[in-house]
C-alpha cells in the first residue's frame, strides 16, 4: 500500500458521520443521503453546541459593552477571526473582514475596490465557470463605470485554457476574478500559476473560494492573489458567516462598503472618520453567535486535518466517478484530472428536475438546476443539470446505494 492509500485507509467517514446529527435522519421514509454538500454543508454537532452555548451563556453584543458578557462576546468572535487567519494563513488577523458570505465579500471587492477605480474602456476578466456571485456584482459596476467583462474559456473537459486567461490579461484590464473551485465541474484551477501571470502584470487577482474552503488547504500567502472570499456554511459552519481577506495596503486604499455603528472613529454631520482595519469593513452588529459557530466549524475540520479530507475525498471522487460512469447514457460535466468531489451529469432523455424529484423519494438529496452558473450551463448547451457533490462525511456505501437508485428510477422516466 502507498503512503495516499495507507491515510486514505486510515479515514473512516463512518466515525465523522456520528458527529453530524442531522445525517442520521430519514427522508420519505429512507436513510438520508445527503451529496449537496456544495449548496451548503452539514454542521457537527460541536458547532450546533458552540451557537446554542453562545446564546445560553455568552449572549451580548461585541465591541461596545463595558461588562463582562460583552467582553465575553467579543473574545469569543474575535477567536474566531484568529481561527480564520490561520486557516487560510492570512499575514495579518486585521486583514480578514467578516462578511454575510461570498456574496457579500465579492461585492464589497466590487464597490470598495473597483468601482472607484473603473473608466470606460477598462476591463474585468473572469472565466466560463464563474458562479453568479462572481460575475453579476463585476456587471453591475461595469454598467456604472463604462467597463467590460471580459471572459477567459475553458475546455469542454472543465478546464480553464490557463495560455488564453494569460493572454487575456492585457493592460486594459483592471481586476482578475476567478473562482478556485468550480461548484459546477469540481475544477480546481491554478492559482498561483494564475496568480503569478497577474502580479507580473500588477492586475489584482479576486479568487472565489466559496468551493475550495471545506476541501483543500488554503494558503494565500503562497497562492500570491490578492483578495480571496470564502463563506462559512459550506465549510461547515452557520450559515450568514463569512470572510473576505485581503492585502492590507488593498484594504487601507479603499473607502468603506457599508456605513454605521462600528466602523467609525468619529462622527460629525461634518465629517465621519474611520475605524481600523478590520472594523472599517464591518458596520452594524455581526452574526456573531454565526461566527463563534464558524470558530468551533474551523476548529472540527482542523481536528481532522485538510491533508486527510483532501485524500479522502480524492480517492471517493475516484471511486464516484468510476460508478457513475458505468451507468448507460449518464453524461458527466466536468473531467479536470485536478478537481474536487463534485459530480456534474445528465441522463440521456430525462429531465434534470424529473430525476432529482424522483431521488427525493429515494431520499438522496441532490441538486438539479443551474447551480447559479446560467453561462456555464450555455457554454455546455443544457438548461440544467444534476450534481452530486461529496464531503468527507460521505461513503463508497453511499455511492452505491445512489448508483442503485439512479438506476431504478431512470426506468421509471423511460
Ligand atoms: N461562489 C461559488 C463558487 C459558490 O459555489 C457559491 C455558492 O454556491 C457562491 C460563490 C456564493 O456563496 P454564498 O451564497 O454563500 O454567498
Amino acid at each position: 500500500m502507498n503512503a495516499r492509500a495507507h491515510i486514505a485507509a486510515a479515514f473512516d467517514p463512518l466515525h465523522y458521520r456520528t458527529d453530524f446529527p442531522l445525517l442520521a435522519r430519514s427522508v420519505h421514509g429512507k436513510p438520508l443521503i445527503y451529496f449537496d454538500n456544495a449548496n451548503t454543508a452539514q454542521k457537527p454537532q460541536s458547532v450546533i453546541e458552540s451557537v446554542d452555548r453562545f446564546y445560553r451563556e455568552t449572549n451580548a453584543n461585541v465591541a461596545r459593552a463595558m461588562h463582562a458578557l460583552g467582553e465575553e462576546a467579543t473574545s469569543a468572535y474575535e477567536a474566531t477571526r484568529d481561527k480564520l487567519a490561520r486557516f487560510i494563513n492570512a499575514p495579518a488577523r486585521e486583514e480578514v473582514i467578516f462578511t454575510s458570505g461570498t456574496t457579500q465579500s465579492i461585492n464589497l471587492v466590487a464597490y470598495s475596490y473597483a468601482l472607484p477605480r473603473l473608466q470606460p474602456g477598462d476591463e474585468i476578466l473572469v472565466t466560463t465557470m464563474e458562479h453568479h456571485a462572481n460575475i453579476v456584482p463585476w456587471q453591475l459596476v461595469c454598467e456604472r463605470t463604462g467597463a467590460k467583462l471580459k471572459v477567459a474559456p475553458i475546455t469542454q473537459s472543465g478546464e480553464l485554457i490557463v495560455d488564453r486567461f494569460i493572454e487575456l490579461l492585457t493592460p486594459s484590464v483592471k481586476l482578475a476574478a476567478v473562482t478556485h473551485v468550480s461548484n459546477v465541474l469540481g475544477t480546481i484551477n491554478p492559482m498561483r500559476e494564475l496568480a503569478k501571470a497577474c502580479r507580473t502584470r500588477d492586475i489584482p487577482l479576486l479568487v472565489d473560494g466559496s468551493q475550495a474552503a471545506p476541501h483543500l488547504t488554503i494558503d494565500v500567502q503562497a497562492l500570491g492573489c490578492d483578495f480571496y472570499a470564502l463563506t462559512g456554511h459550506k465549510l461547515f459552519g452557520p450559515t450568514g458567516t463569512g470572510a473576505l481577506w485581503a492585502r492590507r495596503e488593498l484594504l487601507e486604499a479603499m473607502p468603506p462598503f457599508f456605513g454605521g455603528g462600528e466602523m467609525i472613529k468619529t462622527v460629525t454631520f461634518e465629517k465621519t472618520t474611520f475605524a481600523d482595519l478590520p472594523a472599517k469593513f464591518e458596520a452594524g452588529t455581526p452574526n456573531i453567535a454565526g461566527f463563534v459557530g464558524l470558530g468551533a466549524a474551523i476548529d472540527y475540520v482542523n481536528a481532522i486535518g485538510r491533508d486527510r479530507i483532501q485524500t479522502y475525498e480524492r480517492e471517493l471522487l475516484d471511486y464516484a466517478t468510476t460508478a457513475f460512469k458505468s451507468v448507460p447514457g449518464l453524461r458527466l460535466f466536468g473531467e479536470a484530472p485536478h478537481k474536487a468531489a463534485v459530480l456534474a451529469f445528465l441522463i440521456d432523455g430525462v429531465h434534470a428536475h424529473d430525476l432529482a424529484m424522483l431521488l427525493d423519494h429515494e431520499g438522496i438529496a441532490v441538486r438539479s438546476g443551474h447551480h447559479c452558473a446560467h453561462p456555464l450551463m450555455q457554454f455546455y448547451g443544457v438548461p440544467a443539470t444534476l450534481r452530486a457533490s461529496l464531503a468527507f462525511y460521505n461513503t463508497r456505501d453511499e455511492v452505491d446505494r445512489f448508483i442503485a437508485a439512479l438506476t431504478r428510477v431512470r426506468k421509471l422516466l423511460a
